[in-house]
């Protein structure tokens, strides 16, 4: 039996602490990862046609040794997140480049530069062993995990753990990510589980969940208040579906922008009664490469006052260059456009006059602090903000599931099977998955079939 098999039966099997903690670590592990020597390999393709699955290999790495702040982490479930995506298609540039620079920093970060990339911002798993100074974990602990890597003895780190100056998410800017039997990760990235959640969908929530969290309801993003309506951009996607959630929770109104008639169903069914069908309506902001349409802007924020009789309060911004005139035109005077990202493009474009007369905010936002990650963490454990997973996928066929997200093909979020050898393992608390409802914690999987 390999030392892989061994660790996963005994997990399987609820061996305690100990007993995990005497078991061999492998030398090395099953992982996916991205190759030095093949960043080039979609010169000349189109964004929209370069496939992760090519890019995207599955097999054994070597294990790296454990720092004193860290742990082994036996993965039982990952997932897809949009930054696999950037990885596998090698934009808006390989990420080779932020594993060589990491490597400079310390003895331990020089790990780091490889010429395999091992991917993945998320994880759910089994803490297995823990380096010589870490105190509050111990083997046996079953965790989720947070991606916000940094150095905690430099001094920037110390208020806003996302200011830090060597900030980077693990997986994506680090190596030794998720999408692995075996993960690597700083102790202070741990988090505890949610008892009433499978292995996949504990794994899902931690980079999204969070980064919508901070964008709406931390003193540091738009500090959305009760009654707000909130404009929500891809709502039934990653970040989209759990800010819906957010602003259900506080007593908001959100607005919620998707693209089919099956996904404003579904918007429906999580309580989002205002829905726009971006598709069925045909917006077309930009009527060439350089012109914007304002006429469609303005269609576009007369949709919203027929639905809510007002304009927006905040809106939720990620598309980036397809429509952050949009967002800045249609938020309220005094109101805010918060954004963390830019799927169609980064070089975007506003028209000023709107933003300054109307006094408008335009606010940037990144993943989250631990604080931040914490507080979101626990409204999953709470049952207050429900998992996203829709479809899952074994981690050998990591490449279809990322080319899924790429294609803008799912819902919410795609689970990776790691060591866990199917779905539905992992529940420790089945009266409290009972009490919360398993119709809530299951929306986005029942509606994937
Ligand atoms: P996702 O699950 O793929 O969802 C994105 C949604 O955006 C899609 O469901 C789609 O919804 C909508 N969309 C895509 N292109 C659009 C366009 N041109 N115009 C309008 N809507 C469009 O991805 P995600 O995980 O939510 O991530 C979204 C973005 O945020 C990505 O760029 C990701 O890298 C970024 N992100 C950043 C952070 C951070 O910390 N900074 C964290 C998480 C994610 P419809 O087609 O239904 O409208």
């Amino acid at each position: 039996m390999s030392t892989t098999d061994a660790i996963r039966d005994a997990i399987l099997a609820g061996a305690p602490g100990p007993e995990l903690a005497a078991l061999a670590i492998p030398e090395s592990y099953r992982a996916a990862y991205v190759r030095r020597d093949e960043v080039d390999m979609f010169e000349g393709v189109e964004s929209a046609d370069k496939d992760p699955a090519q890019s995207l290999h599955v097999d054994d790495v070597a294990t790296p040794e454990l720092a004193p702040d860290e742990v082994y982490l036996a993965v039982m479930a990952s997932s897809i997140n949009f930054n696999t995506v950037w990885t596998s298609i090698f934009e808006p540039l390989p990420t080779f480049g932020f594993l060589d620079r990491l490597a400079r920093e310390s003895e331990w970060s020089a790990r780091h530069a490889r010429d395999e990339h091992i991917i993945g911002s998320d994880a759910s798993g089994v803490v297995l062993r823990v380096g010589s100074a870490v105190r509050n974990w111990a083997p046996g602990d079953r965790v989720t995990v947070h991606c916000n890597h940094v150095d905690d003895q430099d001094p920037s780190a110390h208020d806003d753990s996302m200011l830090a100056s060597n900030q980077r998410i693990w997986g994506f800017e680090t190596n030794f990510g998720g999408l692995a039997d075996l993960a690597v990760v700083k102790a202070n990235q741990l988090m505890p589980k949610p008892s009433h959640l499978t292995w996949e969908e504990a794994a899902v929530n931690a980079l999204c969940n969070s980064t919508s969290y901070r964008m709406l309801v931390s003193d540091n993003g738009a500090r959305m208040k009760q009654g707000d309506s909130v404009l929500i951009w891809g709502a039934t996607g990653g970040i989209g579906g759990y800010a819906v959630q957010y602003v259900l929770n506080g007593g908001g109104t959100p607005i919620g922008v998707v693209s089919s008639p099956e996904r404003a169903a579904l918007l429906n069914e999580m309580g989002c009664e205002a829905v726009i069908d971006r598709r069925a309506e045909g917006y077309n902001f930009w009527s060439d490469d350089t012109t914007q349409d304002e006429s469609e802007w303005r269609r576009f924020g007369k949709k919203i006052r027929e639905l809510t009789g007002e304009d927006p309060d905040i809106v939720f911004e990620h598309p980036g260059r397809s429509t952050m005139g949009a967002s800045v035109f249609a938020v309220k005077r005094g109101g805010t456009v918060v954004t963390c990202a830019a799927t169609s493009g980064y070089m975007v474009e506003f028209d000023n006059r709107h933003f300054w007369m109307k006094l408008k905010r335009l606010l940037s936002s990144h993943f989250a602090n631990y604080a931040e990650s914490w507080a979101a963490n626990r409204l999953i454990d709470q049952g207050r903000i429900q998992p996203l997973l829709s479809t899952t996928h074994p981690l050998s066929d990591v490449g279809a599931a990322a080319r899924s997200v790429h294609r803008n093909e799912v819902e919410g979020k795609v689970g990776v099977l790691c060591m866990s050898p199917e779905a539905g393992l992992g529940i420790d608390d089945m009266e409290k998955r009972e009490r919360i409802g398993v119709d809530r914690i299951t929306m986005f999987q029942r509606h994937a079939g």
